[in-house]
C-alpha cells in the first residue's frame, strides 16, 4: 500500500493508472476506521483494479461549535486496517494541501424549483454549511483521484443523495455505489463518533436503531398512519436521548417528508446522546401486497 500526501503526486499517479487501462475504485473517509468503512473498501476491491482510500478530516464540513478538534484520529490503526483490506493507495493530505492559501471555490448542491434544497433540509438544517463543505471536498477528491467508481455508506443517506446529484449535475461520470449500513450485533450503526460514548450513553444510543426498526415494522403493518407512527417514534426516543434534531419519514429520492404510505421510504433520525450527535436511517421497501 502506498501512502501519498500530495494532491499533485496522487493525481499524476492516477493518470498513470488510467493510461494502463486500469479502473479505480475510491473510498473517501475521515479516518477512525471501523468495519463499516472497510466494507466499502472490500466492495471497491471486488469491482476495480486499483483501490484508493482517503483519510481527511475536512474542516469545511464542521460548524464552529462542532467536534473538528476532538474528532478521533487513529492513523496507525487506520493504515493497518486499509493494508489488511488490500488498499493500493491511501491519500492523507493535510488541510493546507486541500485548502491552500487563496482557496475560494465552493460547491453547493441546491434543488430544483419549488423544493427546499437537498443540502438545507434534515442534517443541513441543523448543520448549516455542512453539505457545502462535503460537496466541496468530495468534488476536489474526485478531481484528484479521478475514480471510475466511488463508494459511500447508506449510513449517511442524505450525503449519498447529495453526492448522487452532484455527480449527475457536474457530469463527473463516476459510478456511485451506496453500500448498506454495517451495524454492531445489537443494531447500533457503526460510527467513528460512537467512540465518544461512555458505556451508559452507548446503551442509550441503541434507542435510535431500535426506534427506526420499530417504526418500519409498524409502517409495514399499517401501510399508513405515518404521522401517528412518527409521533410515537419520537415518544420512544425521548426517554433515551438528550435531544432530537429530527425523526422523519421521507421519499428516498428527494428526501421530502411523506404524509402517505408509498412502497419505498426512508426513516431518518439525528439525536444527541450526551454531547454526541448520532445519525441513523432505515431504508424500507414494501412489497406490493402484504409485508415487505
Ligand atoms: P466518515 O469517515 O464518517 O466520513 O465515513 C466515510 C464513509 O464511510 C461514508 O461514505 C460513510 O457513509 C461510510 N460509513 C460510515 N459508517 C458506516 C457504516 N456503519 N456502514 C457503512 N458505511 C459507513
Amino acid at each position: 500500500m502506498k501512502k501519498v500526501r500530495s494532491p499533485k503526486a496522487l493525481q499524476a499517479e492516477m493518470r498513470r493508472v488510467h493510461s494502463k487501462g486500469k479502473t479505480i475504485g475510491f473510498v473517501p473517509t475521515m479516518g477512525a476506521l471501523h468495519p463499516g468503512h472497510i466494507s466499502l473498501v472490500e466492495a471497491a476491491r471486488q469491482e476495480n483494479d486499483i483501490v484508493v482510500a482517503s483519510i481527511f478530516v475536512n474542516p469545511t464540513q464542521f460548524g464552529p461549535k462542532e467536534d473538528l478538534k476532538k474528532y478521533p484520529r487513529t492513523l496507525n490503526s487506520d493504515l493497518q486496517m486499509l493494508r489488511q483490506a488490500k488498499t493500493d493507495y491511501v491519500f492523507t493530505p493535510t488541510a493546507e494541501d486541500i485548502y491552500p492559501e487563496g482557496f475560494s471555490t465552493y460547491i453547493e448542491v441546491e434543488s430544483p424549483k419549488d423544493q427546499p434544497a437537498l443540502s438545507h433540509i434534515l442534517c443541513g438544517k441543523y448543520r448549516p454549511g455542512h453539505f457545502r463543505g462535503v460537496a466541496t471536498v468530495v468534488t476536489k477528491l474526485f478531481s484528484i483521484v479521478q475514480p471510475d467508481r466511488a463508494y459511500f455508506g447508506a449510513k449517511d443517506y442524505q450525503q449519498a443523495a447529495i453526492i448522487r446529484r452532484l455527480i449527475e449535475d457536474l457530469n463527473l461520470g463516476i459510478d456511485l455505489k451506496v453500500m448498506p449500513t454495517v451495524r454492531e450485533a445489537d443494531g447500533i450503526a457503526m460510527s467513528s463518533r460512537n467512540r465518544y460514548l461512555n458505556p451508559e450513553e452507548r446503551q442509550r444510543a441503541l434507542a435510535l436503531s431500535r426506534t427506526l426498526f420499530w417504526m418500519r415494522e409498524r409502517i409495514l403493518k399499517q401501510r399508513g398512519n405515518l404521522a401517528g407512527i412518527r409521533k410515537e417514534g419520537i415518544q420512544r426516543l425521548k426517554p433515551s436521548v438528550d435531544a432530537i434534531d429530527y425523526l422523519e419519514i421521507v421519499d428516498p429520492f428527494n428526501l421530502q417528508s411523506l404524509t402517505r404510505f408509498q412502497p419505498e421510504m426512508v426513516l431518518l433520525t439525528a439525536c444527541y446522546v450526551g454531547k454526541t450527535r448520532l445519525i441513523d436511517n432505515v431504508i424500507m421497501r414494501a412489497s406490493k401486497k402484504g409485508r415487505g
